[in-house]
């Protein structure tokens, strides 16, 4: 069902309004994860200011320690969705748990399935059973043909909208948090009628080398880019040290504007 073959004209996936693919960019900015209601507000009010057009925030965070913050469950779910209406934004979370997408899918515009959970086939089909669109994130150890088949998950039981994303893969060299592969968006996009938008973020772990990948991956015809955006990264609750500041958002924003104008 994802294959290029199938289905040569490419898919534009529509979330709350917002569409991505077929040239129209989906512009994913906010927190990891989801916090204070106040911080949300200003983030969110600045992000969309600077030309996001979806708010990102994380209230079930699926960390390396049991010991590290969770996410704030529901309550960070009604904190998103008050954000999402006050600007008129439709939001993205992750869902972490099978038992949780009804819930999540409630609260949501879009459903994340993170780099940890790409294959989680249990997950898979559940989000697939929702009218939610579906953010899948490439697993740090997948392989292009791996990602697919995750979609094909989703969309086997019904579900038509998929985004991909790119959000690196392991490598040897710890200079970077993950290896940003960016050549997986015109490899997929051969291969897929999905849309696949770029994580610099989560790819490089590095706020320097947020923009210019931010850009390569626009270049190389990604379909979004998604980024992290926090208004005071040492208190962050978790990914505060890759997270850009607002301004450093607006200023990246703009120059993507330009990229885009000129492919
Ligand atoms: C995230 O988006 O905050 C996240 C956990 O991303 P990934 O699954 O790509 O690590
Ligand atoms: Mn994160």
């Amino acid at each position: 069902l994802a294959s290029r073959e199938a289905h040569p004209e490419s898919s534009v996936i529509d979330v709350s309004g917002v569409k991505i693919g077929g040239g129209q960019l989906g512009m994913i900015a906010g927190p990891c994860s989801v916090e204070d209601r106040d911080r949300m507000m200003r983030i969110a009010e600045s992000v969309c200011q600077s030309g996001a057009n979806l708010f990102r925030g994380g209230a079930y965070k699926p960390r390396t320690s049991p010991y590290a913050f969770q996410g704030m469950g529901e309550k960070g779910l009604e904190l998103l969705r008050e954000v999402g209406d006050r600007f008129g934004v439709p939001v993205v979370t992750e869902v972490t748990d099978p038992r949780n997408v009804e819930l999540v899918a409630q609260y949501a515009d879009m459903l994340q399935v993170g780099a940890r959970n790409m294959q989680n086939f249990v997950l898979l089909s559940e989000v697939g059973k929702t009218s939610r669109p579906v953010l899948l994130k490439r697993g740090m150890s997948a392989t292009i043909a791996d990602l697919l088949m995750s979609a094909e998950y989703v969309l086997s039981e019904g579900n038509p909208d998929v985004v991909l994303c790119e959000r690196g893969v392991k490598s040897f060299d710890p200079a970077t948090r993950n290896l940003f592969d960016v050549a997986a968006v015109p490899a997929v996009q051969g291969l897929t009628h999905l849309p696949i938008i770029v994580d610099p973020s989560h790819a490089t772990g590095r706020p320097d080398l947020i923009p210019p990948c931010a850009l390569a991956g626009l270049a190389a015809g990604a379909d979004g880019v998604h980024i992290e955006v926090h208004d005071c990264p040492e208190e962050a609750k978790s990914d505060g040290p890759q997270a850009l500041l607002p301004e450093q958002y607006e200023q990246i924003s703009q120059q993507m504007r330009l990229m885009a104008d000129l492919l």
